[in-house]
């Protein structure tokens, strides 16, 4: 069973990638699935070249020093020429209409004076990424539930109209994980690309950093330390991410704090200690490139061969 999932180099990787993702990577994923930095998808909005490639990077080095399986992680963009070409194939098996009512291009393109065609076609991209590799699953908000959609209707026709070449995927809910919160504004999630960083916690951030940042975060006037999700977003938002760190539970941990200090206090903490062994092991595979391209490389050898088939399969029943 192949379980696939990606993360954006639109940004350095944040808490809630880490605690909501990448950790839950290192620990239930297997050598059979597929983890990899989505750097192509990251081109359907304007973008600094330079940056996105030191993105890809440490967003790579990140995962590896968290435990992800190397074998399982991959760039995108290591396989350009394969998805390029299925994904061109898959473009001629999607409609217009099809690619217009995604809700996301809805969202993202709005008030937009210009608009890159990629925004568009990026969901027939992320199609080519799930059935390229043969996933069965892919784990996804709701947020991307219609895209996996997408692939599912894309691959059922492709096997219907030429002959069966891919596994037909399935969205899934991921299991319950942490939902890390904005600290500077608990009504939306915390961001890797967003505009004021004041509430994202990065991975790489020195602790004293990661202390201020928290230090900072947004609670409310009541002065009770509850876990009350509705009411107290700000401090229920420091109560979840302490017990993702601890183990604990959000409610458990409110009865052992009187005052919004001493509940940032050790959030910042066990924050600090969360991150400080990524951290470290994230140093020390950026200053050694050469390791880091080895097991770049390797995760690109071992992605090609398993999507070669499918890809020279599906070009010969299109009659490429
Ligand atoms: P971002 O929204 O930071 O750009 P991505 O879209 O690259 O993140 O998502 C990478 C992974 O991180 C996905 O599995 C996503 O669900 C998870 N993720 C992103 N933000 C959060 C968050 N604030 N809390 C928990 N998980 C998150």
């Amino acid at each position: 069973m192949v379980r696939l999932s990606a993360i954006t180099p639109s940004g350095p990787v944040q808490l809630g990638n880490y605690l909501g993702a990448v950790r839950r990577w290192a620990v239930d994923g297997g050598e059979d699935d597929v983890y990899f930095i989505s750097d192509l998808h990251a081109m359907t909005t304007s973008h600094n070249p330079s940056r996105l490639r030191a993105l890809a990077r440490e967003q790579l080095a990140v995962l590896i020093a968290a435990g992800v399986d190397p074998r399982s992680v991959s760039v995108q963009s290591d396989l350009v020429r394969e998805l390029g070409a299925l994904t061109w194939v898959l473009e001629c098996t999607c409609t217009y209409g099809e690619a217009a009512r995604m809700v996301q291009f809805k969202e993202k393109s709005v008030g937009r004076p210009s608009v890159r065609l990629s925004l568009l076609t990026y969901p027939v991209l992320m199609a080519a990424d799930i059935l390229l590799q043969g996933a069965h699953e892919v784990p996804v908000g709701d947020d991307q539930r219609q895209h996996v959609e997408l692939a599912r209707a894309l691959a059922r026709r492709f096997n219907g109209t030429y002959g069966e070449v891919f596994v037909v995927p399935r969205a899934v809910v991921p299991p319950t994980a942490a939902r890390v919160r904005d600290l500077a504004d608990p009504s939306r999630k915390m961001d890797k690309s967003a505009k004021d960083a004041a509430g994202t916690v990065f991975v790489l951030d020195p602790p004293d950093l990661v202390r201020r940042k928290i230090r900072r975060a947004v609670t409310d006037e009541l002065a009770q330390v509850r876990y009350a999700p509705e009411e107290q977003p700000g401090v229920a938002n420091l109560l979840e991410v302490l017990a993702a760190c601890t183990g604990k539970e959000p409610k458990d941990l409110a009865d052992g704090f009187t005052t919004y200090h001493e509940l940032k206090e050790a959030t910042a903490e066990a924050v600090v200690e969360e991150l400080r062994p990524v951290r470290e092991r994230t140093r020390q595979l950026l200053d050694d490139p050469a390791e880091l391209d080895r097991v770049r490389a390797h995760g690109a050898e071992r992605t090609r061969d398993r999507c070669r088939h499918r890809l020279d399969a599906a070009l010969r029943l299109t009659g490429l």
